[in-house]
């Protein structure tokens, strides 16, 4: 690896663990930090958690599992070329989803409909309550015991109110500083893997048509590209040339206009990092273009109708689970009746959210089909 630029968070500028540990032997505490969480039972479950199809619907399709993944490799990259910590970037895209609910956002948006009355539900913040709390591995404290620096990067946004209940996490997000460029990185390679490979989930599908993303800039761009290199070439080659070139083109902006910010406003340490404007960014033309890819797949894929059937019934799963656990909290596993310090629907929410596809509905089964128990 090569060395870190003086910006880059090292462990000599980190905040460190909240119960203090020793260094760990022949590794460093970042990678020690991202093997909690691959051992973490929150992460063997994102394979079982869907990122827009339902898991069982293909084997093909991403995963929860899968993208995060992507997210990694991705992150890692940009990391590496721009001497950041790649070690911290691995740790928190591997656990930037890890308190996703079944069902992707229609898991969330149902969940959180669920606890309006209760504090609400934010799938950045139960990720957060995973590795802070809710993983029971370990002697000498609840929760993974992370790092602050791979804490921050899991919480991406957050809102004023919330802000003030997280301590010193929150404070970035009511004193409007920057998290380090590793969490920003992170952040936007999130996105990087996600439109590429719902393009590439949605055009498997057939959901969305080669000709339908004819009129996304971005595409358009690249698989005109892909054609006049190989012309003829169809089918999975010609998608996959598409996307492996937007992915790149993608990553080389983000890097190359990251870099010239950093040289328009030079930071010379992480803490002049947290004082100046975000600094990982696309070029705007980039920023545009991925705004337009964003907006095609809202509309044609997240909003298909084949789509919209399976997160309606997704909705009405997890509503059904939160209504007839709240009702009766002895329908509860016993470890989330007592849970939460007396929160009992906070307790509901956090046995729902780490549930799997399938377990929520055979949970649903269980409690709503007669004969079934
Ligand atoms: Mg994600």
């Amino acid at each position: 690896m090569p060395e870190l630029a003086p910006y880059a968070v090292c462990e000599a500028n980190s905040r460190g663990r909240r119960v203090a540990e020793e260094r760990p032997a022949k590794r460093g505490e970042f990678q020690r930090d991202r093997d909690r969480i691959i051992h973490s039972t929150a992460f063997r479950r994102l394979e079982y958690k869907t990122q827009v199809f339902l898991n069982h619907e293909g084997d093909l399709f991403r995963t929860r599992l899968t993208h995060s993944l992507e997210v990694a490799q991705i992150a890692r990259n940009i990391a590496r070329a721009m001497r950041l910590n790649e070690d911290l970037v691995e740790a928190v895209s591997l656990a930037h989803d890890l308190g996703h609910t079944p069902f992707g956002h229609a898991g969330q948006d149902a969940l959180n409909r669920c606890m309006r009355e209760h504090g609400g539900f934010e799938h950045n913040l139960q990720s957060l309550r995973t590795v802070d709390l809710l993983e029971d591995r370990y002697a000498a404290f609840d929760g993974l015991n992370l790092c602050f620096e791979t804490r921050e990067g899991i919480v991406k946004h957050c809102s004023p109110e919330n802000a003030r209940q997280l301590g010193e996490l929150g404070e970035r997000f009511l004193a409007h500083t920057r998290p380090s460029l590793e969490a920003q990185v992170c952040n936007l390679a999130d996105e990087i893997a996600y439109n590429n490979h719902d393009v590439d989930d949605g055009l498997r599908s057939g959901l969305i048509t080669l000709e339908q993303l004819g009129d996304v800039t971005l595409f358009a761009r690249h698989v005109a590209e892909v054609r006049q290199t190989y012309p003829g070439l169809g089918g999975r080659r010609l998608i996959h040339e598409t996307i492996r070139r937007m992915i790149n083109t993608l990553v080389c902006d983000l890097i190359d206009t990251t870099a010239d910010n950093l040289g328009r406003h030079p930071v010379r340490d992480l803490a002049e990092v947290r004082l100046a404007q975000p600094l990982v960014a696309f070029s705007p033309g980039m920023h545009e273009a991925q705004r337009e890819m964003k907006g095609f797949l809202r509309t044609h894929l997240y909003r298909h109708y084949r789509v919209l059937r399976m997160t309606n019934k997704a909705q009405r799963i997890i509503g059904d689970l939160f209504s007839a656990f709240i009702a009766e909290p002895r329908l509860l596993p016993p470890q989330y009746q007592a849970a939460s310090g007396g929160d009992q629907a906070r307790g509901v929410a956090d046995y729902i959210a780490g549930m799997t596809d399938r377990y929520a509905m055979k949970e649903h089964r269980r409690l709503f089909a007669v004969g079934e128990i």
